[in-house]
């Protein structure tokens, strides 16, 4: 473990913190199914582990990784990413407030505005890209600031630093859903925020075959102890299978997301010049309007999602979906493999996003079939377009 301090993200990634059976010299950690594990002849536990809604060797490995990447004091893996991100809101007491940026990952803000006034918790969703919202909703004090950037899907992004400021001002923690970023290209416990979220099924597994959340803490307080106490009670663990998957999965991390970063913003630079495209949202472009603050607390890209506005409408927009070859037409996002969604089709009628928006998840494909394959579908919309105008 020493010898682990002096190593770099990459390396501990790569080697599952340099694991080697002492046993057998395997280079992968075992698989271990069981949900219960015997006691000594003293009746005490032989190791770590004792029933699996509290733990076993695969969730404690998968933890001490995740938490080493992001520079947390601990980490905490559930059975999703909403799992996590519920278990921070169950750990909040009521008639405590919560600000929360108000274009984060839908179907946590869905849940939000259902759980909070049942349980009593204030909720304020507002635009954290503007001061004077963020100002006024923390004015009176606030128990828990919830951002997430670049924010899914308009990629906007929040200055961390500068909220985290203006969060403990006001004697709130602030928790970051950092999923599109990782631990790769932005560490959010490094510029001030308290807690880091990831989907873990998105990129940190990256493999599009895990279901899983992971929390990560600069401080294991007596609100960490609280999330951890109710992660068993309500039995939120992630399964073993799962975890060892997804610590295989995060040896390939850092090279997965460099790459979809160098590609996604090809794209984006190469799409903002395409005719049918009439905007490209991607944090990497200089014209962006996070892309200062990004430049700042991003490290070595931008991310492998980004998302565009085509010509011709809702017709437009589910035109793409359909005719594209190599982009797969499904939601998600941070696997090899890339996707493409119509997403105001998914989130539904209530959904506050335009007609046209396409989100994009660059995978490690070869960047030119993706760039040939989003350029034939847009040409195809030019066709279309022209038909329906004769
Ligand atoms: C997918 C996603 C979530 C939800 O995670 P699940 O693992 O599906 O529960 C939360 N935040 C972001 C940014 C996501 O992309």
């Amino acid at each position: 473990m020493s010898r682990n301090n002096d190593l770099k993200p990459e390396t501990l990634a790569a080697q599952a913190l340099h694991f080697l059976d002492g046993e057998t010299g395997a280079v992968v950690p075992p698989l271990h199914p069981s949900t219960t594990f015997a006691r000594d002849a003293d009746y005490a536990p032989r190791g770590a582990s004792t029933y699996a809604r509290y733990g076993g060797p695969a969730v404690d490995q998968v933890e001490a990784l995740l938490a080493r990447l992001e520079g947390a004091e601990a980490a905490l893996v559930f059975a999703s990413g909403l799992a996590a991100s519920a278990a921070v809101i169950m750990a909040l007491k009521p008639g405590d407030r919560i600000v929360c940026h108000a274009h984060i990952y839908w179907g946590f803000r869905e849940w939000l505005e259902d759980f909070c006034p049942r349980f009593g918790l204030e909720l304020r969703l507002i635009d954290m890209t503007e001061t004077a919202q963020l100002d006024d909703a923390l004015a009176g004090g606030a128990a828990l600031v919830w951002t997430e950037t670049p924010s899914n899907p308009l990629w906007e992004v929040i200055d961390i630093a500068a909220i985290a400021e203006k969060a403990h001002k006001a004697g709130a923690r602030l928790a970051v859903d950092s999923t599109a970023a990782t631990p790769v290209l932005q560490r959010p416990l490094e510029l001030g925020a308290d807690i880091v979220m990831h989907s873990a099924t998105k990129y940190l597994n990256g493999h599009s075959d895990v279901l899983a959340g992971a929390l990560a803490v600069k401080r294991t307080d007596e609100f960490w102890q609280r999330i951890r106490f109710n992660r068993t009670g309500v039995g939120a663990m992630l399964g073993a299978f799962e975890a060892w998957l997804l610590l295989r999965g995060l040896r390939t991390l850092y090279l997965r997301v460099r790459h979809a970063s160098a590609t996604a913003l090809h794209l984006a630079s190469r799409l903002q010049r395409h005719p049918k495209v009439l905007q490209v949202l991607y944090p990497g472009l200089p014209d962006h309007p996070g892309h200062e603050i990004a430049c700042r607390q991003m490290e070595g890209g931008f991310g492998g999602m980004l998302s565009l506005r085509v010509a011709g409408g809702l017709a437009g927009g589910l035109s793409v979906v359909k005719t594209t070859r190599v982009f797969v037409p499904a939601t998600s996002l941070g696997g090899v493999e890339s996707l493409i969604e119509h997403r105001k089709t998914i989130e539904g009628e209530a959904s506050i996003l335009p007609d046209d928006l396409l989100r994009l998840s660059v995978g490690i494909e070869h960047p030119e079939d993706l760039l040939a394959d989003l350029q034939q579908a847009l040409d195809q919309l030019a066709l279309k377009e022209g038909t329906a105008a004769e």
